[in-house]
């Protein structure tokens, strides 16, 4: 049977786009189907990108609250918002022109359309044109959840933040996992009193105690009124702004902007699944093997619609590792879901990896040894405001063998990236200690814990 390609890719977001580069490198006929009108996904145009330029651009603001302490008396802390999401926008939009370089120069074909499945090798295009490949990779990403409360039309969610054009002069943040702390951190760094509601006593649960101790700490002294145990029933829209009651009653208000947080919906509607008789799982993921295969085999799933560590590297490196093996012949290539390194762009930044302390106690049990740190960096010894440094590793057996490493503080962002190639390859505690420090900074501490 012949096709019209040798791979489709449902989506142009980062997994999508790396899957073909890589393909069309080796020489792969390649299409790809996107719907927005620009290319790049969530990450470039809604996601990563758009956030670090708000996270750089509130270090700027707290640089500048630091400025006299260091010898710059008259610096302002004025922010133009809407200069600077305009800057913002025009660099995205570079982005955008270069994707589409990228995949001209593989040689990858692009159209833009509402892609849907309508065989295990065909593929329809805004229901009006039908193509084939003899595979087809799913990457469609997913999309911010709204909660089901009334007053939930006066709410935005990180989609519209990127889109606010003018600053919140004050917002309520809801919500507990990456984007609601990232984004309540910048929006008071930019000089929005901003409130976090959280359901529960502390936030990014799943990520080791010591972190979350820890920029709960850094959150509150930089102003953010975190609200805790507030389960948001509902937002009222008053003449002075918005309120949120609780499900336990309390009402706190008035807000400009209310910002929800609460998760990711995979974007599995509309995409033609029931037609191949491929099935989501309970949470409404694509299922696939270890090769991002589905059930049907002609047909893989990749990035965030798979529900596996929704990181855009990890959705990069899974298309790459497919492409690789399939176009490639590089037999035994896939993605190891294991110790994948991120960081958490908050105020400040965290960086983790491996197992959280409770996590390797469950599995190691007594063999389960942690080191701790915590100080004030140096360059907080010269300011009033002084957000500490905490790291821990965690190791285990007679080796020692690292098997988790946090870090939050200055710098953790930029740091964690080289720890994590060590740790993948099994260093043990003696390997950090002899490694000669690079002084004076903060990631020596690390090479020297006791
Ligand atoms: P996406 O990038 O979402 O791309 C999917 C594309 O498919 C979209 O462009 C969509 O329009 C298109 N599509 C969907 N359905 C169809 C269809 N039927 N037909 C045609 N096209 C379709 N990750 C990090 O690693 N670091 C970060 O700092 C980070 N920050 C983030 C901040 C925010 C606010 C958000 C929301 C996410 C962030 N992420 C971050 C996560 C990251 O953006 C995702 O993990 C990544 O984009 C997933 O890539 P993907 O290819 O699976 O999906
Ligand atoms: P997350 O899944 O990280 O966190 C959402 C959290 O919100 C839940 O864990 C839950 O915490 C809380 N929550 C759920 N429902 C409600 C509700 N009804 N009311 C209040 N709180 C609720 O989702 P995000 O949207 O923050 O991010 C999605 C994914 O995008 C991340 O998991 C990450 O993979 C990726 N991302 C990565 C970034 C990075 O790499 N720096 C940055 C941003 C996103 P609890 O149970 O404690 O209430």
């Amino acid at each position: 049977m012949t096709f019209d390609y040798d791979l489709i890719s449902i989506g142009g977001g980062s997994g999508g786009i790396a899957t073909l580069n890589r393909a069309g490198m080796y020489g792969a006929k390649c299409l790809l189907i996107e719907r927005d009108p620009v290319l790049g996904g969530t990450c470039v145009n809604r996601g990563c990108v758009p956030k670090k330029a708000m996270w750089y651009a509130a270090g700027v603001s707290h640089a500048l609250q630091d400025a006299g302490d260091y010898g710059f008396p008259e610096a302002s802390t004025q922010f133009d918002w809407g200069e600077f999401v305009e800057k913002r926008e025009f660099y995205i939009k570079n982005i955008n022109k270069a994707y589409e370089h990228y995949l001209g120069k593989n040689t990858v074909d692009f159209t833009h359309g509402h892609a849907k499945l309508v065989g295990p090798n065909t593929v329809s295009i805004d229901g009006q044109r039908e193509v084939t490949a003899e595979r087809i990779i799913l990457a469609p990403g997913g999309s911010p959840v709204m909660p089901d409360v009334p007053g939930i039309e006066h709410c935005i969610n990180s989609d519209g933040f990127f889109e606010l054009k003018e600053q919140p002069e004050s917002a309520l943040v809801v919500g507990a996992g990456y984007i609601a702390v990232e984004l309540a951190g910048l929006l008071q760094a930019l000089g929005t009193p901003t409130t976090l509601a959280i359901r529960h006593d502390s936030f990014l649960r799943g990520f080791d105690d010591m972190l979350s101790g820890q920029l709960m700490q850094a959150m509150e002294n930089d102003g953010v009124d975190v609200q805790k145990r507030f389960t948001t029933a509902s937002i009222e829209k008053r003449d002075d702004g918005l309120y949120a009651t609780s499900e336990s009653g309390e009402t706190i208000g008035p807000y400009s902007s209310v910002i929800m947080a609460i998760g990711r919906k995979p974007a599995t509607d509309a995409l033609g699944l029931e037609s191949v008789g491929i099935a989501t799982d309970e949470r409404g993921y694509i299922p696939v093997d270890e090769w991002q295969t589905t059930s049907v085999p002609s047909i893989y799933a990749l990035g965030d619609v798979t529900g596996q560590a929704e990181l855009t590297p990890v959705a990069i490196a899974a298309g790459r590792r497919l492409s690789d093996r399939i176009f490639n012949g590089q037999t035994g290539r896939k993605m190891d879901y294991n110790t994948i390194a991120t960081v958490v762009f908050s105020h400040p930044p965290i960086g983790t990896v491996g197992l959280t302390e409770a996590e390797a106690k469950e599995q190691y049990g007594d063999e389960v040894k942690v080191y701790n740190t915590q100080f004030t960096p140096m360059y907080a010894a010269f300011t009033e405001h002084k957000t500490k440094t905490a790291m821990k590793l965690i190791v285990t057996g007679q080796d020692e063998r690292i098997v988790g490493c946090h870090m939050i503080g200055r710098d953790s962002d930029e740091m964690l990236q080289g720890f994590a190639v060590a740790i993948r390859m099994g260093a043990t505690k003696s390997d950090f200690d002899d490694t000669v420090a690079i002084h004076p900074t903060s990631g020596e501490e690390l090479v020297t814990l006791r």
